[in-house]
């Protein structure tokens, strides 16, 4: 799918249509949005457990090749960001599209 780097929108901040630049957003770890949350490795060795050598059949996972979705499917919803030229404010998309890949012409 090819997109426009630049797109006229309604900036729901500037309260008109602006140009903004489009992005697609890249692909966040849990590791990296919620570092301290519940199920995560470093919460449990602050909070004092986890520590020393293993992980007692707490923290692994099966192989990649007996997830049940691996290779199911060959294209992926767009994750669009749109950023306002005139605030530099960031909005998302409603919905995505499904394509295989993502080009900004
Ligand atoms: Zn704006």
């Amino acid at each position: 799918m090819k997109l426009p780097k630049t797109i006229k929108r309604h900036c729901p901040y500037c309260k008109k249509h602006t140009d903004h630049k489009v992005s697609q957003a890249k692909r966040r770890t849990p590791s990296s949005t919620h570092p301290l949350g519940y199920g995560s490795k470093k919460r449990a060795r602050l909070r004092g457990s986890a520590r020393g050598a293993g992980n007692l059949g707490r923290y692994s996972k099966p192989a990649v090749t007996q997830f049940k979705m691996s290779g199911k499917k060959a294209s992926k919803k767009t994750d669009l960001r749109y950023q306002c030229n005139v605030c530099k404010k960031t909005h998302v998309q409603s919905s995505g599209i499904r394509a295989k890949k993502v080009e900004f012409v």
